[in-house]
Formats: C-alpha cells, sequence, structure tokens
C-alpha cells in the first residue's frame, strides 16, 4: 500500500523519560541527525510506518517546561509553534508522574493535538503504582497510552490513537484551569489578543498565559510585529501587575504553582499506590549515597573508580591505535619518495591526527562511565551531594556534571551546561569549564613530567595539576559570581530518578553521542591545524647552503628559520619569565589549535621528526635543553594547563554564548592566569633555590 499523507509528529517530554529510546524503536534505522537553525540544539528526525499511513517523527530537545530561558525549551515551543506538528507525543515517565505532568499542562495550554504515551509503566507498576488510564485521560482531556519503551511494548496502541488524533485534528478537551483570580485575569488578556488578531494561528489563550508570565521571546515578537506594541505591552503590564498586587507573587510563578497543583490533583485522583512497596529500595539506598557521613566519600570512591576505568582499560587500545600510526608513517615512507608532499603527510597529518586519535579509547571510556553514572541514577546524587559544596562557590550542584564530562573533553563539556536552567550559572559555567584539565592535555604532562621527574613522582605531579585546575575553576566561579555575574542562585529541586539498571544501548547511544564530538575535532580542526602547523615549522625553506650540515643540525637550522621559529624568537620576553624558551614557546603557541599539538609540534621543533609523548628521544632533548629544569617544567605544565581554550573549544563557547565578547573574556582571563601562575611557582621556586 502507498502512504496517503505523511503525518509529522513531534516526540516532547522530559529529560531522561525515555524520548530517545521510543525514538529508536519507532524510526529504527531511518534516522539521521541535525541542528535546529541558528542554535547547536540536535534535532533527530525519522521515518516510520503504521497501517499504511507514513509518520515524520521529530525527537524534540528534553524540556521541563516550556520557558523561553534554556535553549532546549525554547527550541521544542519553538518547533510546536512553527512547525506545526500533526501531533505532539508528550512522553512521560509514568514512575514519576507528578513531575513529568507538568509538561503536559503546558503542551496542553498551547492547545495542539496531543497523545500522551506513559513510558516507563513498567516502573510505575514495580514501585507499587497503579495508574487508572481511563480516569486520567479523561481528568487531562488527552489520550493516554502506557508504553514501555525498552521493551517496544504499547507502539503500536501509540500509534493507533497518534493516527487517530492526526486525522481527526483532535485537540486537548479539557483547558487546565488556572483558578478563578488568574482566570479572571487571563480573560481580559485573551480579549485583549484576539481584539488585536495576535498569535497567527496560535492559542490566544496560550498567548495570554505567555504574557501573564512575561515571557521574553512572546513580547519580542509582538514589538517586532506590532504597530502599537507599546501600548499594547503596557496595558499587558498593568494587568499582570494588578494580578501580582492580588495574590502576592510573581505571576510566573502563581501560574506555575496552578500547574503543579493541577498534575498533583491528578495524580492523586487517577493514582493508587500500596505505599508499603513504594521506593523502598531506592530509598534504602539514598539513606546511604546521601548521607552527611558517607554521600562524600561515596562520591570521591565512584570517581576513583571512573578514572582507573578509563587510564586502565584505555591502555591497550590506546597502543593498538599508537602501533597503527606508527605502522602507517613508515608505509607512507616507503611508498613514496622524500618530497614536501610526504613530509606533510608524515610530520604533519599523520602525527597530528594520530597524536589525537590515541587519547579515543580514554575518551571513550570516560564516556561510558559517565553514561553508566547517569543512566543508573547515580549522577544525580552525585550532583545532590557536590550540591553544599557547589553552593559555596555561587555554582549550582548540576555544574559539577559538565566540570566532569571537561576531563574528557571541554567541547561536550560545554555543551552540556545546557543542562543547568539559569542562564547565569551556565553562563559561569561555561567560563570555568576550560579549566577543567581535558584528555588533550595529559600526553603533555606526560612528556613533560616523565622528562624531569621519577616515574612515582610524575604521577603525584599529574594529579596535583588535575587537582590544581579543579581549585582553580571553583576559585574562579567564585570571583565571577561576585564580580561579573552577580544575583542569586536559583532554587530549584534537585530531581531524584529512581535507581535504574542502564541497558546497553542506551549506554553506547549516550557515549557515542559525547565521544563523536572528539572524533569530529580530530577530523577537522586538527587535521587543518597539523597542516598550518607543519607549514610554519618547514616553511620558508633554509638556503641550500645547510645541505652541507649533519642531517640533525640540518634539521634544528630549518625550524629556526621557519616562520613559527622566528614568532618564538620574538616572543621570547614573555616566555622566559616562566622559565620557557622560544622552542617551547612555539609548542604552546601550535597548541591553540589543540593542546595535544604541543607535543607533536615539540617533536619537530626538538628535529626527531615524529614523537609521540613516550618518545625517550624526545624527553631526552627536553632534559639536555639548558634553558629547562624540573622547576620549569612544572611552570609549563601550569601554563598548559590553564592558557587558552582550543579553537574547538572557543568556537563552542561562543555558539552557546552567543557573544564574541564572552569568548574574547575567556581568552584573555585564561592567558593573563596561566602567565600569572607560572611565573609565580617559577619565580617563587627560584627564590627558594629550587631550580
Ligand atoms: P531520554 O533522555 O528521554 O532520551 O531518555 P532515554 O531514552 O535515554 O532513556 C533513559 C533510560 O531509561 C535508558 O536507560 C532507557 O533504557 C530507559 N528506559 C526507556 N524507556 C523505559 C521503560 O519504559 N521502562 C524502563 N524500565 N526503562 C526505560
Ligand atoms: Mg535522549
Amino acid at each position: 500500500m502507498t502512504p496517503q499523507k505523511t503525518f509529522t509528529i513531534a516526540l516532547a517530554g522530559n529529560p531522561n523519560s525515555g524520548k530517545t529510546t521510543l525514538f529508536n524503536r519507532l524510526t529504527g534505522a531511518r534516522q539521521h541527525v541535525g541542528n535546529y537553525p541558528g542554535v547547536t540544539v540536535e534535532t533527530k528526525e525519522g521515518l516510520c510506518r503504521h497501517n499504511g499511513v507514513e509518520f515524520r517523527v521529530i525527537d524534540l530537545p528534553g524540556a521541563y517546561s516550556l520557558t523561553a530561558y534554556s535553549p532546549e525549551e525554547l527550541v521544542a515551543r519553538n518547533f510546536i509553534l512553527d512547525a506545526k506538528p500533526d501531533v505532539v507525543v508528550d512522553i512521560v515517565d509514568a514512575s514519576n508522574l507528578e513531575r513529568n505532568l507538568y509538561l503536559t499542562t503546558q503542551l496542553i495550554e498551547l492547545n495542539v493535538p496531543l497523545v500522551v504515551a506513559l513510558n516507563m509503566f513498567d516502573e510505575a507498576k514495580g514501585s507499587g503504582r497503579e495508574i487508572d488510564i481511563e480516569l486520567l485521560s479523561k481528568l487531562v482531556g488527552v489520550p493516554l497510552v502506557p508504553t514501555v519503551g525498552h521493551r517496544g511494548e504499547g507502539i503500536g496502541a501509540l500509534l493507533d490513537a497518534v493516527q487517530r488524533v492526526a486525522e481527526a485534528g483532535e485537540r486537548p478537551k479539557v483547558p487546565v484551569r488556572l483558578g478563578r483570580e488568574l482566570e479572571d485575569h487571563l480573560h481580559q488578556l485573551t480579549e485583549l489578543v484576539e481584539k488585536h488578531g495576535l498569535g497567527d494561528g496560535v492559542s490566544p489563550r496560550w498567548l495570554a498565559i505567555k504574557l501573564l508570565e512575561n515571557d521574553d521571546a512572546v513580547r519580542r515578537s509582538i514589538e517586532s510585529t506590532e504597530a502599537n506594541a507599546a501600548d499594547l505591552l503596557r496595558e499587558v503590564d498593568q494587568v499582570r501587575t494588578h494580578l501580582e498586587r492580588v495574590v502576592g507573587d510573581d505571576a510566573e510563578i502563581a501560574i506555575a504553582d496552578r500547574r503543579y497543583g493541577f498534575a498533583a490533583g491528578a495524580c492523586r485522583e487517577a493514582t493508587q499506590t500500596t505505599q508499603t512497596q513504594r521506593l523502598d529500595w531506592t530509598d534504602a539506598v539514598d539513606r546511604i549515597v546521601l548521607s552527611r557521613l558517607l554521600g562524600i566519600p561515596i562520591f570521591v570512591l565512584f570517581m576513583w573508580l571512573l578514572f582507573e576505568m578509563v587510564f586502565r582499560l584505555g591502555a591497550p587500545p590506546m597502543d593498538w591505535i599508537e602501533q597503527g600510526f606508527t605502522w602507517l608513517g613508515a608505509t607512507v615512507r616507503s611508498a613514496l619518495p622524500e618530497s614536501e608532499l610526504r613530509s606533510l603527510l608524515i610530520d604533519g597529518v599523520i602525527a597530528g591526527v594520530g597524536g589525537v586519535l590515541v587519547f579515543l579509547p580514554n575518551i571513550m571510556f570516560l564516556f561510558l562511565g559517565i553514561a553508566l553514572l547517569e543512566d543508573s541514577g547515580y549522577m544525580a546524587r552525585a550532583a545532590f551531594v557536590v550540591d553544599r559544596v557547589m553552593h559555596r562557590v555561587g555554582l549550582h550542584g548540576k555544574s559539577f556534571i559538565p566540570m566532569l564530562v571537561g576531563f574528557g573533553c571541554n567541547v561536550p563539556a560545554i555543551l552540556g551546561t545546557r543542562m543547568l536552567e539559569s542562564g547565569r550559572d551556565r553562563l559561569v559555567t561555561i567560563l570555568v569549564v576550560p579549566l577543567m584539565s581535558c584528555g588533550a592535555r595529559l600526553p603533555v604532562y606526560i612528556l613533560f613530567a616523565g622528562a624531569f621527574f621519577a616515574p612515582n613522582v610524575a604521577g603525584q605531579v599529574i594529579f596535583a595539576l588535575y587537582v590544581l585546575g579543579i581549585m582553580l575553576a571553583l576559585l574562579m566561579a567564585t570571583l565571577f559570581r561576585k564580580v561579573l555575574l552577580r544575583g542569586p542562585t536559583t532554587p530549584f529541586v534537585m530531581e531524584l530518578p529512581p535507581y535504574r539498571v542502564p541497558t546497553l544501548r542506551g549506554l553506547l547511544i549516550h557515549m557515542w553521542e559525547r565521544g563523536q564530538l572528539y572524533v569530529h575535532k580530530a577530523a577537522t580542526v586538527i587535521l587543518s591545524a597539523s597542516i598550518v602547523v607543519w607549514f610554519v615549522l618547514t616553511h620558508p625553506a633554509p638556503p641550500a647552503s645547510v645541505g652541507q650540515l649533519p642531517p640533525n643540525q640540518r634539521a634544528a637550522f630549518a625550524v629556526t628559520h621557519s616562520y613559527a621559529g622566528r614568532l618564538g624568537k620574538l616572543l621570547e620576553p614573555v616566555l622566559t619569565p616562566f622559565g620557557a624558551n622560544w622552542k617551547t614557546g612555539i609548542g604552546l603557541l601550535t597548541g591553540f589549535a589543540a593542546k595535544e599539538v604541543v607535543v607533536s609540534t615539540l617533536g619537530t621543533v626538538y628535529s626527531l621528526g615524529e614523537v609521540d609523548e613516550g618518545s625517550k628521544e624526545l624527553r631526552g632533548a627536553l632534559r639536555r635543553d639548558p634553558d629547562l629544569s624540573p622547576l620549569g617544567a612544572c611552570a609549563l605544565m601550569v601554563f598548559v594547563l590553564i592558557y587558552v581554550p582550543c579553537v574547538a573549544s572557543l568556537a563552542v563557547i561562543r555558539k552557546e554564548t552567543q557573544s564574541w565578547k564572552w569568548t574574547l573574556f575567556v581568552v584573555f582571563y585564561t592567558t593573563t592566569l596561566a602567565w600569572l601562575m607560572a611565573t609565580a611557582l617559577y619565580q617563587g621556586g627560584r627564590l627558594l633555590g629550587l631550580g
């Protein structure tokens, strides 16, 4: 049968309600990933066929609400408003019904064709909760279908309901009543909206609610489309001020309260819990995991396990990749005659990209570990446990999760700050995430610590650098909060989902979603940077007369003669205060492309062809450099830890903050801080007679 018409259905729902799982079930392999225009919030789209009808399925970003405060929420909301999908499917975590229904109330306000999937129905049952589906459906005025996403149960019934609603264009039957007081004021605004013919097909009641809430995006759109917007908005403000005087609260908060009231009421009527069974084991575990006495030690234990896993499990595949690239380099060397092209391929592309991909196993294991913590439900507890500490520096407990991701790679970490609801919390977190020592900085530490310290001391030096990064991040967050971004930390409920056994499929999807950003970086930024670095280190070519020198000296001369060499010399005055010289300076310069590039650049600079951080020769060469010392090496590592984030990180900072000002601020503050810290360490150490 050929499909008659394609219906568009959008999946909305709270994070962790099982949206991705259901999306994958619905669309199978037929999906593709894109970005919403203008923002970096990801969309997934796929096709699905049912009863000969074709559905285009869109996975909207996870959202607890539909305010204009967070990019996810705004994207989800704008998609529903602008693309006008035939049906919105609201995925609700039935085991956490009351809280999830909050979003449902707002979808009902939008007055779009709606179907609710009561997902995680197995868990709701397992915890001893009984939901009277028919009654609940009547109370909220929307069809409800129980589903169990990871087992694919209820998918057929869900699609039946979706098809029915789509074909009939059926909208929610019951508005979410907000109480007499609010309804009166709402009524006034609805009339105003209708009188001016606002909204272009959008529910007037919804617009009125948004105006009452003082929603920024709605106000702005009215300002840009209405001739007499100023008068209109003044009238709106009068109504809102009046309401706020009556209810003695912010209109937005009053509305949120009523919505919660609606959700709680619907829940109480339509569900029954056999209290004895409910939540007991999650509760029991939480009593230990969240306790004042054991909370922090358990947290530290998990973090320690995480890093053990990353480095132990990551080591063997790291060797394989390393051997693979060595083999590739040797093969290219023997296959091609000596030429510019061969040098570009071996010293530029293979050395550069290989140097980055070597860390892929570590990064993937870190993201796997993080996915495990998240999917099992522990991550929310970890955020809860560190919340008290984080509050002291003016951050939210949730900021800790992107910071942890930052140990792998700063790029997904910065993207991860989207889970923070307040723009200010988000910005502060973005500003300090680059201080978390990412996987790319590790090879630099291994090189320098390995060259100047005995193996057991080297490990401690590296650990100290990680700790220094965390301390500085907390310190700078406090400072930014006090000076640049003042204001109270936004309070909100720290949601504690029940513990869950993660599924392999879910873990792999979550690991891959973050890890692919790292691969992407290797294939784009690092590839191009390697080529540029190779070029400025090999051009202009030295005069022909150096051909008489022995190969080693010839190479050394070529580097001094190159553009990079000249720039390094030029920068020496700012490098010497912290013990660097023009050679290490070139490494620091190229590290702007990606921090791992510091190592491969130094390899070329110290004229040894391609090297990696394990190379004995480069270590030896560094030790023999009369300008360097253990103290100088420490100062250099401190500098590498703190100074300017790599190009890829800056690109996402720009995208996520939508501001060049903040991006440049990050460049400036990190580099200044790095110089000050490294110089203080170096000069202080010398005063104490250490170097
Ligand atoms: P999203 O954040 O909404 O995209 O949620 P995911 O699809 O990533 O699901 C979060 C976790 O819940 C995953 O570990 C899923 O395997 C699991 N999950 C999804 N649906 C169900 C369900 O119906 N029952 C149970 N017990 N687990 C589910
Ligand atoms: Mg998802």
